[in-house]
């Protein structure tokens, strides 16, 4: 098959012609066009949280996980100490980030499968008034759970603490708006929901925090503040920009706008998550997830028990179909993902689930049914 496969996983994503053709081209960093550029996309971006005043919005270089680390260590003091609200892998990843720069980090755990309590969260601030900062994974990708955002917003406002929320993979696809649900920092990465390619992070920071937070980072590279400071004065990032990566960002962030805005994705992968849980019930798959905690982002599905099964193989036919799936994240259970964000719609779910079912046949297994 000469046809890029089908990314059905949580970033890379499958991009559209015209993101990839952006890249097509070489910038000077110190270039006025580049400058511009950088300033679109900031302001942009500010306007899909609905923050442009009170906002500002910090690119930075790398994968995801180096702006949450950025975060991290730009809002949180060495003397800090940091609440994560564990249901999932992100989230023991962010503890252990914060804990390798120094951070003092304390899990507060949470059945995987659920979303993590409000009710519990407020306990717990209430019996340490030492916690400085939440954490907040908004979609635990480990498992597709969609996690209680604005009413942990809401328990740390009341409670006074500072609140960082990873929303990686939710950002663009699920609403967040910064005038109703107050965050210090809010996550995001280029070649997620935006449909981007990777590459670039940025973190939303509420102004009057971020200007407290000189000299809080212990990285040269990871400090927001100082990031923040250089591009208000010179309109530069501060060392090498992914420019190419800036590049297919604007042109994402301008599809994104035609199609209609973060309403409009959602509606396309509500319909994708949809359409491929049907098609996949069809052939005896079971979701790990409860309906109603499901984030349209990526659904876990249960191994099946067939004693053939196996995923490098699995994973192997539906590649040679052109689709490629996602391993699992969990411990207890066996399971993979399948992704349905990106650049697809409901004609690709169903190719997909038609991959699947050749898969399933391919290995001799009769139904995609999980042991009981
Ligand atoms: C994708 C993702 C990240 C970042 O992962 P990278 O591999 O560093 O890009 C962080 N948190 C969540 C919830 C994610 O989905």
């Amino acid at each position: 098959m000469d046809r890029d496969p089908i990314l059905l996983t949580p970033g890379p994503l499958t991009t559209t012609l015209r993101t990839k053709l952006a890249m097509l081209r070489d910038w000077g960093s110190w270039d006025t066009g580049f400058i511009e550029l950088t300033a679109r996309v900031r302001e942009r971006l500010l306007a899909i949280v609905g923050a442009p005043d009170t906002h500002t919005v910090v690119p930075l270089q790398g994968s995801g996980t180096f702006s949450v680390e950025a975060a991290v260590a730009t809002l949180v003091p060495r003397t800090g100490h940091v609440l994560v609200l564990d249901n999932g892998a992100y989230c023991k990843r962010a503890a252990r980030l914060a804990t390798l720069m120094g951070r003092r980090a304390t899990l507060l755990p949470f059945p995987e499968d659920q979303p993590v309590s409000p009710v519990a969260l407020d306990a717990a601030l209430s019996a340490d008034p030492g916690i400085t900062h939440v954490m907040l994974i908004h979609c635990e990708t480990g498992t597709g759970v969609l996690n209680p955002l604005a009413e942990v917003a809401r328990v740390c406002e009341r409670q006074g603490r500072g609140l960082i929320v990873d929303a990686m993979s939710s950002f663009a696809a699920l609403p967040i708006d910064a005038r109703e649900i107050r965050f210090d920092a809010l996550i995001a990465a280029s070649g997620k929901c935006l449909e981007g390619v990777p590459g670039m992070g940025f973190v939303f920071l509420r102004k009057a925090v971020l200007a407290q937070c000189a000299g809080h980072s212990q990285s040269l590279a990871m400090d927001l503040h100082d990031q923040w400071q250089y591009l208000e004065k010179t309109g530069q990032w501060r060392f090498t920009p992914p420019t190419h990566v800036v590049a297919a960002l604007a042109e994402a962030i301008a599809q994104f706008d035609e199609e209609g805005g973060q309403p409009a994705r959602l509606a396309r992968y509500d319909d994708n998550c949809r359409t491929l849980i049907a098609g996949m019930r069809a052939l005896g798959f079971q979701p790990f997830l409860d309906a109603r905690w499901q984030a349209p982002v990526i659904v876990t599905f249960h191994a099946p028990a067939h004693p053939v099964y196996d995923f490098r193989r699995f994973y192997e036919a539906a590649r040679a179909q052109g689709f490629i799936l996602y391993p699992g994240k969990l411990t207890e259970v066996e399971t993979f993902r399948v992704g349905c964000i990106g650049a697809i719609g409901a004609n690709e779910m169903r190719q997909a689930v038609a991959a699947v079912a050749r898969a399933l046949d391919v290995m001799g297994i009769d139904s995609g049914a999980p042991a009981r």
